[in-house]
C-alpha cells in the first residue's frame, strides 16, 4: 500500500520533557550522594544555619535535607523544578563571578526527573509553608501545609523510573558511605553551619553551628588527630590574584592509601582537581611514600572571576585562569607549614600528643637567590576573613636557629677527607654540641642511637645521610649549579643509541649538576667532567652515568625536564645523594657520628629520607615510662 509505507530513514522527532530530562539528569544524579550534594548545597545558598540530613537504604529509598533557610514562596514553587529555572544567575555576565554553589538551574528539574519528589517550604513573609510533589514530572498542585521557616526536600525511590540506571547502584553500605563523604566534604567547608546526618534512624553525624574551623576539622576528621594536623595559611599573595589559603595539613605518619583524605575546596566549593592535587603531592614529596596520599583539608579563596566553575555538570571540576599561581601557592603553603613541624615519626604504642619541637631549619629557603620561598615565620590568618581569624591559634614559636650554610658545606666538603674509605660524612663538628648528642651509639653498623629533649632516637644511617645529602645538593644547584671534577682520561660510558640521541636534551640538566658529556661513538658516551663532590666520595662515573642514561630512556623524565619543572632534577638528586651517602654496614668514627647526628637538626625534613621512608623514628619518655609501667 503506498502512502503507507514505512520510510526508509529514521525521523526526527523532539524527545518528551521527562525523557529530555531524565537524560540531562544522567550528568548531574549519577547516585544518592549526588542528590545529598545537590539539595544541601541549595540549602546553603538559601542562607541555611542548620542542615539536616535524613537517609533510608543507603539514600537509594530517602534523601531528605532539611533547612532553615529563606525558603521558596508558594508562587515559586513550580518554578524551582523546571528545567533551567534558577534565581542564582540572569545574564552570561552573571557567569563570571559566581557567588552561589548552584547556578545551573538542573538539579531539582533533574532530581524530579528519577524520583518521587516533594518539596516543602515556608518563607519567612508567609503564614504557613507549601508542598509541591511530583512523580516522573507530573505534579500535584502546590498545596498549603504546615511547617517552620525553611525548606525540606524528599527525593524518593531513586531511578524508580529507568530501571537500567539504578541496576548502576551499588550495595547500601556503599551508597550510604557515598552519601556520608558528600555531607562530611561540604560539613567540612562550612563550619559556621549546623550539620546532622540519620541514616535509617541512626545519627551519623552531629555538629554544632558557628564551630571554628579547626573545631569543624576535628570534628569531621576525628579529635585524635589534632596533634598530627598542622595550620596552614599563606595570605602573602598578590591582592590582584587574591589567592588565600587555609586549612590544616596532615603529619605523613597519617598519609592514606586512597585520596579519600584530601578534602580541597575553591571558594567553599568542594573540588577534585589535578592542579591542586599534584601541588599538594608536590609539597610532601620526599616525605610521603609514593602510592600514598596524605591527609589534608585544604580550602583556596580566591576572586569567582579567576576560576571557572561552569566547567563540569556537578562542578567537581574547576578551570584557573592562571593555575600556576595557585599551584606554587598551594605548595608553598603547605611546605612552609610542614617546616615549622617535628616530622620525626614516634615510636609509640598508644599515640602520645607530640609537642612542637625546634623549627627545623630549611636550608634550601636560607640561600640568596634560591628562588624558593623565603620563610617570614608563622603566617597570620588570611585577611578579611574574619570567620577564620580563630584558625590560627599558633603557640608563640620558639627562636628559631640559624643554620650556618658554610659551616655545613665546609663539613661536607671535608668529608671524604681521612675517613678511611668512608664515603663522604662530614668530620668536624661544627659548633660545640648541646649536651643531648653527647652520647651516640651506632648499633650493627646501620642504626645510631642517641637521645634529645624528648626521648630516645633511633637513626637509620643512610636514609638521614642520603637526606642531608640531597638538600645540600638541591641548595647548591638552585645556587648556581655543582663544581665539575675534569677528569684527565675521559672515561666511556657504553649508552644506546637512544640514550646518546637524547643527550642533547639533557645537556642543560648534566651543566648543572655538573656534568660534562659527548656522544663518544655509536656506543658509548664519553664523560669529561663528573661533579667534585660525587668524586670525592669515590661514586663510580660508569655506574652513575649509566644510571642517568637509563632515566633518560623514560620519555615521562625527558618531558619532566622539557617542562622545567624541578621533578626531573630531584629525581636526579635522588640518585647522586644515595650513591653518596654512607652505607648501611659502614662503621663510623665518633666525630663521624656525631656530625650526622647534628645534620639531623639542621636539614629541612631530615625525618624522611628523599624517598619518604622515615629517617629516624622517637620513642619518648612518656612511652618509656607507660612500657615500665611507670605511669
Ligand atoms: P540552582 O541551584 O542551580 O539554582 P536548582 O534546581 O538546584 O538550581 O534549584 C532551583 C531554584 O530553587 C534555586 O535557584 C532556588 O531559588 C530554589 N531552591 C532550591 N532549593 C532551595 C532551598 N533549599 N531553599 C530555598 N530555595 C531553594
Ligand atoms: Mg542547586
Amino acid at each position: 500500500m503506498p502512502g503507507t509505507e514505512a520510510p526508509s530513514h529514521p525521523r526526527i522527532q523532539r524527545l518528551s520533557p521527562l525523557v529530555a530530562s531524565q537524560i540531562a539528569a544522567g550528568e548531574v544524579v549519577e547516585r544518592p550522594a549526588s542528590i545529598v550534594k545537590e539539595l544541601v548545597e541549595n540549602s546553603i545558598d538559601a542562607g541555611a544555619t542548620r542542615i539536616i540530613a535524613e537517609l533510608e537504604h543507603g539514600g537509594i529509598e530517602l534523601v531528605r535535607i532539611i533547612d532553615d533557610g529563606h525558603g521558596i514562596a508558594e508562587s515559586d514553587l513550580a518554578m524551582a523544578v523546571a528545567a533551567h529555572a534558577t534565581s542564582k544567575i540572569r545574564t552570561t555576565a552573571d557567569l563570571d563571578s559566581i557567588a552561589t554553589l548552584g547556578f545551573r538551574g538542573e538539579a531539582l528539574a533533574s532530581i524530579a526527573s528519577v524520583s518521587r519528589l516533594s518539596i516543602r517550604s515556608r518563607t519567612a513573609g508567609s503564614d504557613g509553608a507549601f508542598v509541591l510533589e511530583l512523580e516522573g514530572l507530573d505534579g500535584t498542585a502546590v498545596r498549603p501545609a504546615s511547617g517552620p521557616i525553611g525548606t525540606i526536600v524528599s527525593a524518593r525511590n531513586l531511578f524508580f523510573n529507568t530501571p537500567a540506571r539504578r541496576k548502576f547502584l551499588r550495595t547500601v553500605p556503599t551508597e550510604l558511605e557515598r552519601c556520608t563523604d558528600s555531607f562530611r566534604a561540604i560539613a567540612l567547608a562550612h563550619p559556621h553551619i549546623g550539620f546532622r546526618a540519620e541514616a535509617d534512624g541512626r545519627t551519623l553525624l552531629d555538629v554544632p553551628k558557628d564551630q571554628s574551623p579547626r573545631e569543624r576539622v576535628l570534628a569531621i576528621l576525628g579529635k585524635e588527630l589534632g596533634p598530627q594536623l598542622f595550620e596552614v595559611s599563606a595570605d602573602e599573595f598578590d591582592d590582584t590574584r587574591g589567592v588565600a589559603i587555609w586549612g590544616m595539613a596532615g603529619h605523613p605518619e597519617i598519609a592514606r592509601a586512597s585520596a579519600r583524605s584530601q578534602h580541597l575546596f575553591i571558594n567553599g566549593r568542594c573540588i577534585r582537581d589535578r592542579t591542586v592535587q599534584h601541588a599538594v603531592a608536590e609539597a610532601y614529596r620526599g616525605l610521603i611514600e609514593p602510592g600514598r596520599y596524605p591527609t589534608i583539608v585544604l580550602h583556596i579563596e580566591m576572586h569567582p572571576g579567576a576560576v571557572d566553575v561552569n566547567v563540569h555538570p556537578s562542578k567537581a571540576e574547576v578551570r584557573f585562569r592562571d593555575s600556576g599561581v595557585v599551584h606554587s601557592a598551594v605548595t608553598r603553603s603547605i611546605r612552609s607549614a610542614l617546616a615549622k613541624q617535628d616530622l620525626t615519626p614516634l615510636l609509640n604504642f598508644v599515640r602520645p600528643i607530640p609537642t612542637p619541637v625546634v623549627e627545623t631549619l630549611r636550608l634550601p629557603l636560607e640561600l640568596p637567590g634560591s628562588g624558593r620561598p623565603g620563610n617570614r615565620g608563622p603566617a597570620p590568618s588570611p585577611g578579611g576573613n574574619s570567620a577564620f581569624s580563630d584558625f590560627f591559634t599558633r603557640p608563640a614559636s620558639p627562636p628559631q636557629q640559624r643554620f650556618d650554610y658554610a659551616a655545613i658545606k665546609s663539613s661536607l666538603d671535608a668529608g671524604a677527607v681521612g675517613s678511611g674509605g668512608l664515603t663522604g660524612v662530614p668530620v668536624a663538628p661544627v659548633m660545640p654540641l648541646p649536651e643531648p648528642l653527647s652520647r651516640i651509639l651506632q648499633v650493627h653498623k646501620s642504626y645510631l642511637v642517641t637521645q634529645d629533649e624528648q626521648g630516645v632516637v633511633i637513626i637509620d644511617q643512610h636514609a638521614l645521610h642520603e637526606r642531608a645529602m640531597f638538600e645540600y645538593l638541591l641548595a647548591r644547584v638552585l645556587d648556581g649549579g655543582l663544581e665539575t671534577q675534569h677528569l684527565l682520561t675521559p672515561v666511556p660510558i657504553p649508552a644506546t643509541a637512544r640514550q646518546i640521541e637524547r643527550l642533547e636534551d639533557l645537556a642543560p640538566l648534566l651543566a648543572r649538576i655538573g656534568i660534562q658529556a659527548e656522544p663518544g661513538g655509536p656506543v658509548s658516551v664519553l664523560c669529561r667532567g663528573f661533579p667534585t663532590f660525587l668524586f670525592d666520595r669515590n661514586v663510580d662515573p660508569v655506574e652513575f652515568l649509566s644510571g642517568l642514561l637509563e632515566k633518560a630512556e623514560s620519555d615521562a623524565f625527558m618531558s619532566d625536564l622539557a617542562s622545567g619543572s624541578e621533578e626531573a632534577l630531584r629525581d636526579v638528586l635522588d640518585m647522586m645523594s644515595c650513591k653518596a651517602a654512607v652505607k648501611a654496614g659502614d662503621r663510623m668514627s665518633e666525630s663521624e657520628l656525631t656530625a650526622l647526628v647534628r645534620l639531623r637538626e639542621d636539614v629541612e625534613r631530615s625525618s624522611n629520607c628523599p624517598h619518604g621512608r622515615p629517617t629516624s623514628v622517637r620513642l619518648t619518655i612518656r612511652e618509656l615510662e607507660k612500657l615500665f609501667h611507670r605511669s
